[in-house]
């Protein structure tokens, strides 16, 4: 059994491992070999071991200071010929400072790009890096450049679709203002200059982002141009490898409908809450010529955006002691009222009180302040939602051409990423001892399903259940919430409920993550206001009315019977459902986007936050497995017919022992291949060496 034997052999050639390297410290002395020193405030040095006894080591530090430490605080490093791989997978000691260093001197050099393993690593350079555009692109193209690149990812990609027909996709992750956004449209750029075809001429695809982007992203105080939506694109090719047509997806993130306050001018009360409206070197007039949306389309777009902005300055005034309100008749609701083609005195009504159905009669109920406020704030989130999806369905309109077929696509999907940094910070984890960590524990709470012998009802218990079914309930708070998880979940070891109040605890794959389940339920119920819908079918306005019909048979559908108040966290699963489902028929390749200082500055590299970025996305696990693992595999007849003609000395060999006489003429490490009976084994990057020597003799 080949699989089984190479398994075996794989142990003994690993290099040594981490923990094991404390018995060759003599030979670290003797030969003089590098090591990390790890320093007070947990910053690593580099040294070398002048002494060491029992658990203790004299380490002669780079800047000649020589320090006592415990042989704990001490890691191998690597070798000087190591220095800046390409591929982390290449370092013989996989620890945590040798990774961060072999990107440092990456970065420093503008390497922006590295592998790891079969994974992409980005680390933004926050300035521009003269690595793009016609030239490289058409290097890459003809596989004259092979470093690490988002080009050759999407060639890659593109390759094998051609190849075996099968769809790709390319996953991009990365916190906020890693550069996620950047990433895929240098993706979209490469693909659509290669299959540029009727399309590529004019660089629709990509020309998409800046609509998209314009709507969209907002300025935060994390990243200039935060996306605000996950974003699947999908772009089809045709046999000839031409693209024929492309599909875009959102998913609006629930972060989205929270905080739709794009910030620009400081005159709307949506705009001017965080003092950032500017952005350096960026002309908001100039990309405007960009939008290329039809004239007519533009003019009721942007009354809309008008209306919206004009919304957030609506101001109420308290007209009792139960804090009940009336609208403010100012200029801020007269100009809402007429860009929206309404009454407003309608309008008026509809902000500050609701209909209650007493028996048959229909009576109104006053609004509180922050009733109307939310009210207000709904509407104005209903618009923007609906705008933003209506100019999707627009460019899809405009992209897709013909009936699409699957199998020769590549879906690139920029996912909004992750705002909050500190939780994981100084979790301590060891990875030099972690394998990777199964998740299902953490999977399992947030939902699992579970049948029910004998009916065999599927049932799914869990966090999102949990959420749903109280929401459901009318009289449940945030604190039967919060009881009802822990009483549900804490034989979870993935779960901790906090003893008092409205706390609980996730351990994520990243780490742990403190949630207070103040508001979930009412953020979980997002109702339908059917006021809101009626007075948008009133409105003298095409989309308005559009909207709103749209809105209505969202709610009729026999399947969402129930779901006139569908919850924002079933929504949210089932988007979640649909996108693994399509990304789960493609074959996937990964780029990981690495922010590397918290300041947007170029040439700024901080340890820790890098640190933190590679541990979250457990890149040191991914080398690790993907450098034990054999992932190229050949029977040895093809090895032989491919390469064979190589061989200085022709003799006449069954494949198996051609194969070992290839690898030994060709001086390939031993630890990089494996002989089976039918097949070779080799790791990644050793099939790249054979092709190369190939090529150069054909
Ligand atoms: P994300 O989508 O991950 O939140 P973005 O892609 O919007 O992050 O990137 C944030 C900013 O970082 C960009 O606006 C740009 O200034 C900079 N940036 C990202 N990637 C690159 C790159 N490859 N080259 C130059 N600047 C970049
Ligand atoms: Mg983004």
């Amino acid at each position: 059994c080949p699989e089984r034997e190479t398994k075996e052999k794989d142990c003994r050639t690993e290099p040594i491992s981490e923990p094991e390297w404390v018995n060759n410290v003599e030979f670290f002395i003797t030969k003089k070999l590098g090591v990390w020193c790890r320093g007070r405030n947990g910053e690593w040095h580099l040294g070398k071991i002048q002494s060491a006894s029992g658990d203790a080591a004299c380490v002669v530090l780079s800047t000649t200071e020589v320090v006592e430490v415990s042989m704990k605080e001490i890691l191998p490093a690597n070798p000087d010929v190591l220095e800046g791989v390409d591929d982390l997978i290449q370092l013989s000691y996989l620890n945590e400072p040798s990774v961060l260093y072999n990107l440092r001197v990456r970065y420093s050099q503008d390497l922006i790009y590295s592998k790891a393993g079969p994974v992409l690593i980005a680390v933004n350079p926050f300035k521009n890096v003269q690595i793009y555009g016609n030239d490289i692109r058409s290097a890459y193209q003809k596989k004259a450049l092979v470093a690490p690149h988002v080009y050759a990812v999407a060639d890659a990609a593109f390759d094998e679709m051609m190849r075996e027909e099968k769809n790709q996709s390319i996953i991009i992750s990365g916190e906020s203002g890693a550069g996620k956004t950047e990433t895929a449209k240098y993706a979209m750029q490469y693909l659509e200059a290669l299959g540029g075809g009727n399309f590529g001429v004019d660089n629709e695809i990509l020309k998409t982002n800046c609509i998209l982007e314009a709507f969209g992203n907002a300025k935060t105080s994390r990243n200039d141009n935060s996306s605000r939506f996950g974003k699947l694109m999908e772009i089809h090719f045709s046999a000839k490898g031409k693209i024929c047509g492309a599909k875009l997806e959102t998913c609006a993130s629930p972060i989205l409908k929270e905080r739709l306050n794009l910030k620009e001018a400081s005159e709307y009360n949506y705009l001017n809450q965080s003092n950032c409206l500017t952005i350096d070197r960026i002309d908001d007039a100039q990309k405007f010529h960009k939008l290329m949306i039809p004239q007519e389309h533009q003019e009721r777009a942007f009354a809309l955006l008008a209306a919206v902005l004009w919304l957030g300055n609506v101001s109420f005034e308290v007209i009792d002691n139960e804090n009940h309100v009336d609208v403010v008749a100012d200029e801020a609701v007269t100009n809402v009222a007429m860009l929206m083609g309404c009454d407003s005195k309608e309008l008026m009504v509809v902000l500050s009180t609701c209909k209650l159905q007493a028996g048959r009669d229909c009576i109104a109920k006053r609004l509180t302040l922050p009733q109307a406020t939310d009210m207000r704030d709904s509407l104005a989130k209903i618009i923007y939602a609906s705008l933003f999806n209506w100019l999707v369905e627009q460019i899809n309109t405009s992209l897709e051409v013909g009936k699409l077929r699957t199998g020769r696509s590549i879906s690139i999907l920029d996912i909004y990423g992750f705002e909050s940094f500190k939780e994981y910070e100084g979790d301590g984890i060891d990875w030099t001892k972690v394998e990777f960590k199964d998740n299902q524990e953490c999977l399992d709470l947030i939902e699992k399903v579970i049948s029910s012998v004998p009916s065999l009802d599927l049932k799914p218990i869990g966090l999102v259940s949990l959420l749903d079914e109280e929401s459901n309930f009318p009289k449940a708070t945030d604190t039967t919430f919060a009881n009802k998880l822990k009483h549900h979940l804490k034989a979870n070891s993935c779960f901790r409920g906090e003893r008092r109040g409205h706390g609980f605890r996730v351990s994520h794959y990243a780490g742990e993550v403190l949630y207070d389940t103040n508001g979930f339920l009412e953020k979980n119920r997002d109702p339908l206001h059917v006021d809101l819908i009626q007075l948008l079918s009133s409105c003298n306005c095409q989309l308005l009315n559009l909207f709103s019909s749209k809105m209505r048979d969202k709610s009729l559908k026999p399947s969402l019977s129930e779901s006139m108040n569908q919850s924002v966290i079933t929504k949210f699963k089932s988007q979640l459902f649909k996108l693994m489902n399509k990304l789960e028929d493609t074959t996937p390749h990964f780029i990981r986007c690495i922010k590397p200082n918290s300041n947007h500055l170029p040439g700024v590299y901080e340890e820790n936050h890098v640190l933190q970025q590679l541990r979250c996305c457990g890149v040191l696990e991914i080398v690790r497995i993907s450098r034990s693992g054999y992932h190229t595999r050949m029977t040895h007849q093809d090895l032989a017919a491919r390469y064979g003609f190589l061989l200085d000395t022709k003799l006449s060999q069954d494949p198996l022992s051609t194969s070992d006489s290839i690898m030994k003429q060709f001086n390939l490490p031993p630890e990089m291949y494996q002989v089976g009976y039918r097949k070779i084994y080799l790791r990644t990057g050793q099939i790249g060496l054979l092709e190369e020597r190939r090529e150069y003799v054909l």
